[in-house]
Formats: structure tokens, C-alpha cells, sequence
């Protein structure tokens, strides 16, 4: 429909086709009918999604100075029973009693109310939500009142090797294959927090209703940094992001009629608490400024507070990066407070140690009371019950040492007391100097998807002009993230003309940029061609080439024009892709 007529085509729409059309991306395995939430990056999207991959690592990895490791994606099951994901990796499920499709029940809500987070409403409470607004079957319009609201775990559940002896799940998140990591990582980083350890792969979640094109499907990348710090001790450089601007959405503000932001600066956000914690803000200030730097609309972009029912289970606050696509605000990233809590889990179920060593600024010396049982006397006095009295006396030492300073020391065993004579325990109290302390790091959590990156990407630079009296399309990316750097034209292929376009092509690819060549179509065309792919740059050789060995370089947004040597081609690019330089057209 043109918008002549009023209707506006959705942004979704448009990215479908020209994803589609243009080998950005699209769904996979359709000659065999297709699979919900699973799709294919062609040449152009695939090149994208690598250079916003190798931008998100120079930002969160080389410049942050933390290192990044490649983990498996298939995990133990007892790795995800320990982090929680086996009881709690769940989201609300309802299925249609008359054509059988499954719902995400808090979804269905959130689309007829106001709701922004009906995730965090209680399964139970979400029966009355689905009746009081009689919400029905968004398939085939059936009622879903009455129908059960179920929990359902999203991992892929597998087995490794044959038979079923060692279940595995495909990783829902990479941040537990860092985590489970953590006492060799911690010894690589020589245990001086903080230190920082990221990685990017897929994940891998089993949605209840795929939708919007690569905002949610079954398998996507994810970009994660797992930063451990010593909350006592270390603190963010905030000077550096203490003046990014930010538009803060807070839960008093998500609560309050007229939903208004807070638009303050990285600093006035701790100053007037709206963040609290210094990491979480310094890693918000950092997201904003690399938003900025691979073409994310500012205004179309607002950090929202987590509200506490909507957490996740190991999170102590969180923010999301929201952008808009089409009216709808979704989730690119979450920047999250993880507490102590992923570690104190592996330090429970695991082999390992998840703590690090604090060394004191000075030794100390201390106090400290220790027993040697003596299991010729507590043996024969207690028989099968004597090393639990052995338990019970090393746990009462540490706690209450006065205990053992009468002549008799009572423990309870199986619900027994009983008295044990203090000469058989080897009670002692020595004096000991202390160099320091075992401590368990707190974790910060940025996390971004990566695919819903490279949708946002798309659909805020996705733009329409009118160029010599024609409309065109033109995907306005930052020069770091188009798949092609410069396009390579021979006005015509004749006259020599194309054999030169070819060889400035092949030098170019010699010194490192990514190029297209192509001789087919008149220019106009052939620019049109690059514009809608988001080429920054094409270089047409023409008679004049071969007079004067210049070229015409052209710029994708202003479509200025300029000559320039070839010798000073790859500098000249090099200057313009780093914005060093414009064209003078
Ligand atoms: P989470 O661990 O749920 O906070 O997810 C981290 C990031 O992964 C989110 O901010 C999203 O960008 C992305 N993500 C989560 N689920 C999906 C999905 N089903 N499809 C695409 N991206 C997702």
C-alpha cells in the first residue's frame, strides 16, 4: 500500500521483504515448510551481524580489558539444576481449546491491557486477568477463559551420548558456561578483582510463540559480559560516561500516570539514586554510547527498571535497553545486578572453590579455636554415630567456641543430646596471623541479544529519500557495520574500462576492505542496488580514469560526489570511514 494512501507499510514488513529479497535474513528450512523461530543470515546479513559482533567486542572485551573465552552450548543437566534454570527457566503457557495453538498467556495480556510486564504477575493471578478481559484466541478468536495457565521450562532438553544416562539441555544463556568456569578463570586473572570475562554465541530458548521476524526465536546470539568485583573495594571509571545523556525509566515512573521518563545524565542517576548500584550505572552509560556508535535512533531507545516480580531469578535489580520498532518497546539488552548468586550456587553443588582471595591491607593476628577428636574414646562410645559427632563438634568450634569451656561439651546428633567430656574433643585455641580473607565476588551482568540488535539496526536506519526526482531506499548504516565497505563500477565494461574497475577492486580487497563489484545495469541502478544494502561507499571508473587515473568516490547518505587519485584511494576511504573526512561534492 503506498503511503500516498495513508497507510504507513510496518517497518516489519518491510525488513521481512527485504531481508528476504536482499539476503539479510529469512526463515530457515521453508522447502521443507519451515520451522518457527529459526532463521538464516544470507551473505549480507550474515556480514552484519559479524561486524556489529567484532563492535560489541572491541567495546566490551579489548577496550574494558577483559578476556573472552568459547564455551560448549550443550551443558549437564546438573549445571542448569544448580543455577536454577531447570525449576525456574519458565514463561506462562496457554493453549487454545478450540484450535490447539499455545500462547504466551502474559503476552495475550500485556496486548489487551496496559499493562508493560504482565511477565512478573503470578501464574495464579493471570486465570482472573484472561477472564476479566475475556481475552480470546489471537488464531481463531475461541475464548480462553477457563483454559489452564501452565508453566513451561524453555530449554532444549538433549541427551549426551547414547542412551539416556546424561541429560543436557542446549544453553539458554552463555553466562553459565563462564560462571561454572570461574575458579580456573579467576586463577588466569591471578585472582585481582575486578576482572571481566565475556563471550559471544548462541543461546538457545524454546519460545511458546516465536514472532516479529528476529526479535523472538528458538536459537540467537548473545553477547554477554560477566564482570566479578570485590563491591567493597573496586568502582567503575565512571568519569568517563559521567556525562552520557540517558532516559531512564524507572519502576516509580512505569507505576505513575503519564509514564515520563528521566532524562539525566550517567552521574545525576546516582546522585539522585535512581540507579543505585555504580556498575549498573557505568555499564548503562557504556551500552548508551555504543547504541550511538552503531546507528541506534536516541530517541527511540529508554533504559526500563525491571520491576520486582519480573527479575529474574539470580537478579537483585536489572535494567533493559529497550528500543521502538512499529510502536512496541522490546527488550535488546539487560543490564543486570546478579549478586553473589550464580557462584554461591556452584560453590554449593560443585567440586570447586567460587571464592577468590582478599589479601588485608595489613596481616592480623588472631584468636582461633579448633578440635582434634579423639575417635579411640568417641568410636566406641558413639559407634555409627561418631562421625556425625565429629561434624557437630568442628561446626559448634567455629561458632561458639565458649562451649567447650567447662569440662563437658553437649551436641545434638539425630535429635539427641549429647555430652562429650572436652578432653576427648582436643579442643585448643591457637594464635594465628592472617594475611587475609576468602570472599565471593558480586557479578554485573550486561547481556545483549544480538539478533534483536541487528533487527533494531536495520529498522532504524531502513530510510526512503527522493533522488533525482525518484524515490529510493537506503539503509543508512555506520560504515563499521555494512556487509560491503565500497562498491567498484566501471561506468560501462568496454574500452578497458572494466579490466580497470577490476584491478582498483582487487587492490582495494589487497588492503582490507570489503568490496563489491558490479557492471550490470546503468549506475543509477547499480547505486540504488548498494543504497538498499547500506554500501557507504561506491568508486565509478570512467573515460576520465584512464586519462588522469582518478575515480569518483560517492557517498550512500548525501549522494555528494568527488574525484580522488587511486593512489589515494585507500587512505581517502579510510579517512571517510572514520569520519575523519566528508565528501566535497
Ligand atoms: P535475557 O537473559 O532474557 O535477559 O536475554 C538477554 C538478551 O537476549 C535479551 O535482551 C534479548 O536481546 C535477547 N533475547 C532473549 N530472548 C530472545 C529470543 N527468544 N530471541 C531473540 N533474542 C532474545
Amino acid at each position: 500500500m503506498s503511503e500516498a494512501a495513508g497507510e504507513k507499510r510496518r517497518t516489519g514488513d518491510r525488513l521481512a521483504e527485504l531481508g528476504k529479497r536482499r539476503g539479510f535474513f529469512f526463515p530457515s528450512f521453508e522447502s521443507y515448510g519451515g520451522v518457527a523461530g529459526l532463521y538464516t543470515y544470507g551473505p549480507n546479513g550474515a556480514a552484519l551481524k559479524r561486524h556489529l559482533e567484532d563492535a560489541w567486542r572491541d567495546r566490551f572485551t579489548v577496550k574494558e580489558g577483559n578476556f573472552e573465552i568459547h564455551a560448549p552450548t550443550v551443558t549437564p543437566k546438573p549445571v542448569l539444576d544448580a543455577s536454577g534454570h531447570t525449576d525456574a527457566f519458565d514463561d506462562m503457557l496457554i493453549e487454545c481449546g478450540e484450535c490447539g495453538e499455545t500462547h504466551r498467556a502474559d503476552h495475550l495480556v500485556e496486548d489487551a491491557t496496559e499493562l508493560e510486564d504482565a511477565e512478573s504477575v503470578p501464574p495464579e493471578e493471570m486465570a482472573g486477568l484472561i477472564e476479566d478481559h475475556d481475552i480470546r484466541c489471537p488464531e481463531c478468536g475461541a475464548s480462553l477463559v477457563d483454559r489452564p495457565v501452565e508453566s513451561f521450562n524453555l530449554m532444549f532438553e538433549t541427551a549426551i551420548g547414547p542412551g539416556d544416562s546424561t541429560p543436557g539441555f542446549l544453553r539458554p544463556e552463555t553466562a553459565q558456561s563462564i560462571f561454572v568456569e570461574f575458579p580456573r578463570l579467576a586463577e588466569y586473572a591471578r585472582s585481582e578483582l575486578p576482572f571481566g570475562v565475556t563471550q559471544i554465541g548462541p543461546g538457545y530458548r524454546n519460545e511458546i510463540s516465536p514472532r516479529r521476524g528476529l526479535v523472538r526465536v528458538r536459537e540467537f546470539g548473545m553477547a554477554e559480559l560477566e564482570l566479578f568485583v570485590d563491591p567493597a573495594r573496586n568502582e567503575p571509571p565512571l568519569s568517563s560516561v559521567a556525562a552520557v545523556q540517558l532516559r531512564l525509566y524507572p519502576i516509580d515512573a512505569q507505576a505513575a500516570d503519564g509514564k515520563s521518563y528521566r532524562n539525566v545524565t550517567v552521574e545525576e542517576a546516582l546522585e539522585r539514586n535512581i540507579i543505585q548500584n555504580q556498575w549498573v550505572a557505568y555499564y548503562v552509560g557504556l551500552a548508551r554510547q555504543w547504541y550511538d556508535r552503531i546507528g541506534i535512533d536516541p530517541d527511540r531507545l529508554r533504559f526500563r527498571q525491571h520491576q520486582a516480580g519480573e527479575r529474574a531469578h539470580y537478579a537483585t535489580d536489572c535494567w533493559d535497553a529497550e528500543v521502538e520498532i512499529d510502536g512496541a518497546w522490546i527488550e535488546i539488552a539487560g543490564l543486570a545486578h546478579r549478586g553473589c548468586y550464580d557462584l554461591a550456587k556452584h560453590d554449593e553443588h560443585a567440586d570447586d572453590d567460587y571464592t577468590v582471595f582478599r589479601p588485608y591491607d595489613e596481616p592480623v593476628t588472631v584468636e582461633r579455636a579448633t578440635v582434634a577428636p579423639d575417635m579411640g574414646q568417641l568410636g566406641p562410645t558413639f559407634g555409627e554415630q561418631a562421625p556425625a559427632v565429629v561434624d557437630a563438634l568442628e561446626e559448634l568450634v567455629s561458632t561458639e567456641p565458649e562451649a567447650f569451656e567447662g569440662e563437658s561439651v553437649a551436641v545434638t546428633v539425630d535429635d539427641t543430646e549429647l555430652e562429650i567430656p572436652v578432653e576427648h574433643t582436643g579442643f585448643s585455641r591457637e594464635t594465628v596471623r592472617e594475611t587475609g580473607e576468602r570472599i565471593m565476588p558480586e557479578v554485573i551482568e550486561p547481556s545483549f541479544g544480538i539478533d534483536r540488535t541487528v533487527y533494531t539496526i536495520l529498522a532504524h536506519n531502513l530510510k526512503q529519500d527522493v533522488v533525482d526526482g525518484e524515490e529510493r531506499t537506503y539503509l543508512a548504516l555506520p560504515s563499521e557495520l555494512a556487509p560491503t565497505f565500497v562498491a567498484v563500477f566501471p561506468l560501462m565494461d568496454r574500452d578497458g574500462l572494466g579490466e580497470r574497475a577490476r584491478s582498483v577492486a582487487a587492490d582495494l580487497r589487497a588492503a582490507g576492505f570489503e568490496v563489491a563489484y558490479d557492471d550490470s545495469g546503468n549506475i543509477g541502478r547499480r547505486y540504488r542496488r548498494q543504497d538498499e544494502v547500506g554500501t557507504p561507499f561506491c568508486v565509478t571508473i570512467d573515460y576520465d580514469t584512464l586519462e588522469d587515473g582518478t575515480v569518483t568516490i560517492r557517498d550512500r547518505d548525501t549522494t555528494a560526489q568527488e574525484r580522488v587519485a587511486i593512489d589515494a584511494l585507500p587512505g581517502t576511504l579510510r579517512a571517510l570511514g572514520n569520519g575523519d573526512r566528508t565528501l566535497q561534492g
